[in-house]
């Protein structure tokens, strides 16, 4: 669907893929106003094909275009343009279990010009692919490296958005923590560099103590890091099963401190692509620790099988998040 200055939203189409012709001067090339949302379709245990809080993926997407001087897709409009393609694309949803259907609602400018100011049309899109589980050797614990030097957003910046450009800046990030054996990146924050913001596609979550006592912690919210789905639903999916849960400010030092002592007992990162995945061990320029003994943790592995049974319909839906496509 196209965006037009003084016209709006108009010319919704479901066609075939096939790649897009660009001018040279098409303006996100240069001035890189894209966003992007991550969603998706997982086959049911009753045949029926839903999303997980989709209406969520809507709003966080007019917020990325607010923030990136783009126009508001309407929250029903992102809705039908992903139900069209899923029910066209219903043979492509795997069966019950941790494959799905991944789809990729994204926008970008589509105005002609070189001039820097936001642009006056847009193109909205959605594409899709299937997605196989993200462990299909089983769950196995990640390793991290905490970025000191790069940072992924600064205060007043896009670190709230899912804008690309956030992407293209973790990059060389990436790259060193690849470099120091290391499968991910934990983002600092941009003043300090102390404060733990989120992992490179997933927000972070913090075991304190163990068993049904246990307190689940993640860092607040604080301009600098996505607001993601999963850690929102993790909060009350936590509280539904008795846990404390808490969003904190959690530093490098709380951390490696936390683990030595023990009060720390287990590390994971969510996000739509990996739903949950346990964090094994950290490495700085400074130090390195193991968290935990290594392995995935009872809490981490218990929250993930819940999220898991909810998203796939093998569990009640006591909030309501599962939205049938198909
Ligand atoms: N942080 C970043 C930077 C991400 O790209 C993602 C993936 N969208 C997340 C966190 C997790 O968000 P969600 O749970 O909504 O997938």
């Amino acid at each position: 669907i196209k965006w037009t200055e003084g016209r709006g939203w108009h010319d919704a189409q479901l066609e075939p893929y096939a790649p897009l012709q660009i001018d040279p001067a098409n303006m996100t090339l240069h001035y890189a106003q894209t966003i992007f949302e991550g969603l998706k379709a997982y086959r049911q245990t009753d045949g029926s094909v839903a999303t997980f809080r989709p209406e969520e993926n809507a709003r966080r997407f007019q917020r990325s275009a607010r923030r990136l001087a783009m126009p508001e897709l309407p929250v029903e409009t992102f809705i039908e343009a992903i139900t069209l393609l899923v029910r066209q694309d219903e043979a492509w949803v795997p069966g019950v279990g941790e494959e799905s259907l991944y789809l990729r609602p994204f926008m970008f400018a589509t105005e002609v010009g070189l001039g820097v100011r936001p642009a006056d049309e847009y193109l909205f899109m959605v594409i899709a692919s299937p997605a196989g589980a993200y462990f299909p050797g089983g769950i196995k614990p990640v390793s991290v490296w905490l970025s000191e030097e790069y940072v992924r957003a600064a205060p007043g910046g896009t670190g709230e958005a899912k804008a690309g450009g956030n992407y293209a800046a973790s990059l060389v990030a990436q790259a060193e923590a690849a470099e120091h054996g290391c499968d991910q990146v934990v983002w600092l924050d941009a003043i300090e560099r102390r404060w733990i913001e989120e992992m490179g596609g997933m927000n972070l979550y913090f075991v304190e103590g163990s068993g049904p006592g246990a307190r689940i912690v993640t860092p607040e919210l604080t301009g600098t890091l996505l607001p993601g789905i999963t850690r929102d639903s993790l909060l009350r999916i936590a509280e539904d099963l008795g846990y404390r849960t808490a969003e904190v400010r959690i530093s490098t030092e709380d951390w490696e401190r936390g683990n030595a002592d023990g009060t720390i007992t287990e590390v994971f990162a969510c996000g739509t692509a990996a739903v949950i995945t346990p964090v094994g061990s950290v490495k700085s320029a400074r130090s390195r620790w193991t968290v935990g003994d290594g392995e995935p943790g009872e809490v981490t592995m218990r929250l993930r099988e819940a999220l898991l049974a909810v998203q796939t319909g093998r569990a009640e839906d006591r909030h309501g998040w599962l939205h049938r496509l198909a």
